[in-house]
């Protein structure tokens, strides 16, 4: 069988400079890797989430957090425990590159967490990155979240990412170093649903058709209180959609 000149390209290219692993540098299994083997073995996997929200729990029950205060979203779905090392070396590389190779690997990692999480229920419909403040994307150039939907995409086939039915309406400095309420706080009224102006009337309408009874995933970084993700989810519900799921990349395995 004759072989397609690209992937000959692509093997010699790899012999004589053979892609290393980002983070032990050892050399991994194919050119478009960033990871070897070991250090995807070694990556903060979440076992046994809560299966409402997600962190590492026992059993697979509902933490004691979700058994007292239920999130307002069906489910989140996260592959590792967010914490210093590997894992926030890879998040941090994707919030400062948006081509960077980790994109590419942590989703197609990520997807087969969520191919098993779905196993036995229907898969959302549209994905719905989180939107970022435009002064945020004024300072960044572009939205991580929306580089990690569109790689995560192209493992799904039937759903699409919808970037701009959503927008952060208010500004807050860097969350991280806020207290829980402080964060739920500066959610209030954080996010809208982009009007859609009517060609003859100056009405504005806030319920989509393309949102109504469907079921949307909202895809972060990383989810740590789950004050972002809940006040979209929110605005979501309010706007006709019927069940939303968020799928981040990490959480913290802690209620903060
Ligand atoms: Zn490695
Ligand atoms: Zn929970």
């Amino acid at each position: 069988m004759e072989s397609n000149p690209a992937d000959v390209r692509n093997r010699v290219r790899g012999t004589i400079f053979p892609s290393l692993c980002c983070l032990c540098r050892d050399t991994v299994r194919s050119p478009n890797d960033c990871l070897c083997n070991l250090c995807i073995s070694n990556l903060p996997w979440i076992k046994n989430p809560c299966p409402h929200c997600g962190i590492s729990f026992q059993n697979n029950q509902l933490c004691p957090q979700c058994q007292k205060y239920p999130p307002p979203f069906r489910r989140c779905v996260a592959a590792f425990e967010y914490q210093h090392g590997s894992i926030d070396q890879l998040i941090m590389a994707i919030k400062t590159n948006p081509s960077c190779p980790e994109i590419k690997q942590l989703s197609a990692l990520f997807a087969k967490v969520i191919e098993q999480t779905y196993q036995s229920s229907a898969m959302p419909e549209i994905i719905i990155p989180v939107p970022l403040h435009w002064r945020t994307m004024l300072k960044r150039g572009f939205n991580q979240t929306e580089a990690i939907a569109i790689a995560l995409a192209k493992h799904f086939n039937s759903i699409k990412v919808f970037n701009n039915l959503c927008l952060r309406q208010s500004y807050s400095s860097p969350q991280h170093l806020k207290t829980k309420t402080q964060r739920i706080k500066d959610m209030h009224h954080a996010f809208a649903i982009r009007p859609a102006r009517h060609r003859y009337s100056k009405k504005t309408s806030l319920s989509l058709p393309v949102l109504e009874n469907k079921t949307v995933a909202i895809v972060d970084d990383v989810v740590t209180t789950g004050a972002t993700s809940s006040a979209l989810a929110a605005v979501l519900i309010d706007a006709g959609v019927k069940y939303v799921d968020i799928w981040t990349l990490a959480r913290t395995s802690w209620h903060i």
